[in-house]
């Protein structure tokens, strides 16, 4: 029997889903609506459930589970795989890996949406041939994952890059999104609610041309300086919808060179800042396919 593994991101509004060994060979495709988590999980098993077995030739090899947060990922905690303290309803408690344990029994790799979208960029996409990059995503919220040393970075809990402080200057844009920290951290100022409250229109409708734009970039050129300065990764990649502004890119190398201002002498940094910061390769996949190389890593002897 042919083995596959499976690939989870699970989203605040959607959970996408894949099957395959990788980039070229995926098998199977689909995305689900986030509801309740017993009606999304089961949806979510029901998919894999009707591709792998003795009829279709295929044996699942192992799952892997990107997932939105705050999750619990310390393997020595009770409620590890579960997602914690989210405001998201329904979804407090949560136990994810438990679910596809019960209903699998493969290994399951489990990690943040983010730290798996910095490791899927890192095995098939814009981070190749890198040990450490840091991936973040501009959506509904900000989230930034890192690989260090080619694995996913835990520690006490995991990243929360989203919710850095940002300054002063950013800071006056107004009062902000962040249900912790109104207009006082990235996600506050910077994700594609805080946009919309500020122009007073849906962020995919603000115009390319509208001097908002180079705010974000400022906020996000700072974050990636932040990054640059703590994380020391050698890639920063910039996902997620707003992203789809592209004319974001070049002012965001702009302001993250510009917070530097000539202190990391790297080449890297100073002569490479067009790959230094960079769009994700797998593009709108980079979670998706990040949460299958999970599930490859957890099968792993
Ligand atoms: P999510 O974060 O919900 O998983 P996305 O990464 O697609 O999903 O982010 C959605 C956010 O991105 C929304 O706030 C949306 O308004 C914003 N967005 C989507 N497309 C664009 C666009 N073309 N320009 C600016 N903002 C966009
Ligand atoms: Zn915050």
């Amino acid at each position: 029997m042919r083995q596959v593994w499976g690939g989870i991101e699970g989203g605040g509004t959607k959970f996408n889903c894949l099957l395959g060994t990788g980039p070229d060979a995926i098998l199977a495709e689909r995305t689900l609506p986030t509801t309740s988590p017993g009606e999304t999980l089961g949806a979510v098993a029901r998919f894999f459930e009707e591709h792998v077995g003795s009829e279709s030739g295929q044996g699942l090899a192992g799952l892997g589970i990107a997932c939105f947060g705050p999750i619990d990922l310390n393997p020595r905690s009770p409620t590890y795989g579960s997602v914690t303290t989210t405001p998201k309803p329904g979804w407090s408690g949560a136990e994810v890996v438990g679910f596809f344990r019960g209903r699998f029994g493969v290994p399951i790799g489990w990690d943040t949406d983010v730290n798996g979208a910095a490791l899927g960029e890192l095995r098939w996409g814009a981070g190749r041939g890198l040990d450490s990059l840091v991936y973040i995503t501009v959506g509904t919220g900000i989230g930034g994952g890192a690989i260090v040393g080619g694995r996913p970075l835990h520690g006490l809990l995991h990243p929360e890059m989203g919710h850095i402080p940002v300054t002063p200057a950013i800071q006056a844009a107004g009062p902000g999104v962040c249900p912790y920290h109104g207009g006082w951290c990235l996600e506050g100022v910077a994700s594609g609610p805080a946009l919309a409250r500020r122009a007073g229109r849906p962020a995919p409708t603000i115009p390319a041309d509208d001097p908002i734009w180079e705010d974000e970039a400022r906020a996000l050129g700072f974050a990636a300086a932040t990054i640059a300065l703590t994380l020391s990764p050698e890639r920063i990649i910039f996902g997620g919808g707003v992203l789809k502004q592209e004319q974001l890119y070049p002012r965001i190398r702009h302001h993250c060179l510009a917070a530097l201002n000539g202190y990391l002498r790297v080449p890297a940094i100073t002569d490479h800042i067009d790959t230094y910061i960079a769009a994700p390769g797998l593009g709108d996949r980079a979670g998706a396919l990040g949460a299958l190389a999970l599930g490859i890593d957890a099968a792993r002897p």
